[in-house]
């Protein structure tokens, strides 16, 4: 169902083969074409939704403007290049995903994951069904390149005015979009209502997700909008309230992380099960491990905590 969230905002919802159920696709008239902000998985059913609102809306998609993909996730960015094929508009994308895409169409997921799942405690029936979820998670996406990469304040196209703001957490180039005269923040993955994003730490490349998911929060702050449209669930009415809660969040994790290192030290595997508990299928496993290293780096960043090498195991412990 296609609702005006606001004058000339649209918002549908494109089914996910994932929990959450769907995602929010927004489409922006500018005046001067329409922003697509992301796109959806690359399935028939999420491109005959697509269509379907297009038709709805009465739109042609030569009258698309812009895509915005707020990061790379495959709810997010799987539609991008089928979207760009029937319109010609350019993909919007923050720099760091942007080259993450780039390496992930070229040479597949990274090749020292098995070591480090190993070093981090990860069982090794695990870490290969870990493996395994990847190249579905990639058949959900259609490759593609994005052609700019907006950096803070950069103008987007259109005829409203809309600004890429960076905010790296959830992923390392999570891009937000600000329609300015309105305070509307089209937040992605960065903030949602019902749950909180995962932030987790995937690539050497990006050693503290968790500190620029903080800043990234308190960046949202200083911009103050009115509201926030996120990427899954309804509107927030009273962002601040949602970012302090965020916020807090994670302060009460941290705590949890530094509690679950008793002397001698555990793993960032040990750590998650105590955290997290036991009772999680298999994804939920891989997110709370990745969620508990990020945390437990950040910790060891801050200087709460120690990370040390004990034979082939990496263990953490309090000083
Ligand atoms: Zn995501």
């Amino acid at each position: 169902m296609t609702m005006e969230v606001a004058p000339g905002v649209f918002r549908f919802q494109v089914p996910v083969p994932f929990k959450l159920g769907h995602v929010n696709l927004y489409l922006v008239d500018t005046g001067n074409g329409f922003i697509l902000v992301d796109t959806g998985v690359a399935t028939a059913e999420a491109a005959r939704c697509v269509h379907e609102t297009f038709k709805q809306v009465g739109i042609d998609y030569s009258e698309i403007a812009g895509i915005v993909v707020t990061h790379f996730h495959a709810d997010h960015a799987g539609q991008a290049a089928r979207v760009q094929q029937l319109s010609r508009a350019p993909i919007y994308m923050g720099k760091p995903d942007a080259d993450y895409v780039h390496e992930f169409f070229r040479d597949g997921p990274p090749p020292d994951l098995d070591e480090c799942l190993a070093s981090h405690g990860v069982p090794a029936r695990l870490a290969t069904a870990f493996r395994e979820v990847l190249p579905a998670l990639g058949r959900l996406m259609i490759p593609f390149a994005a052609d700019v990469a907006p950096a803070t304040g950069d103008r987007l196209g259109g005829g409203r005015t809309l600004i890429g703001v960076l905010t790296p957490g959830h992923t390392p180039g999570h891009l937000c979009v600000l329609l300015q005269e309105e305070g509307i923040l089209f937040a992605g993955d960065h903030i949602l209502p019902h749950i909180t994003p995962h932030i987790g730490l995937y690539s050497s490349a990006d050693p503290n997700p968790l500190g620029n998911y903080l800043s990234s929060l308190e960046a949202v702050l200083r911009i103050a909008p009115r509201r926030i449209l996120p990427a899954h669930g309804p509107p927030l009415e009273d962002p601040e309230r949602r970012v302090r809660e965020l916020l807090e969040h994670h302060r009460q994790r941290l705590d949890r992380m530094v509690a679950a290192t008793h002397p001698p030290g555990s793993t960032a595997w040990e750590v998650s099960r105590v955290v997290f508990g036991g009772d999680l299928d298999l994804v939920e496993r891989w997110l709370a491990f990745f969620e508990s290293l990020a945390h437990l780096e950040h910790l060891v960043l801050e200087g709460t905590l120690r990370r040390v090498r004990d034979n082939s195991r990496t263990i953490y412990l309090s000083h």
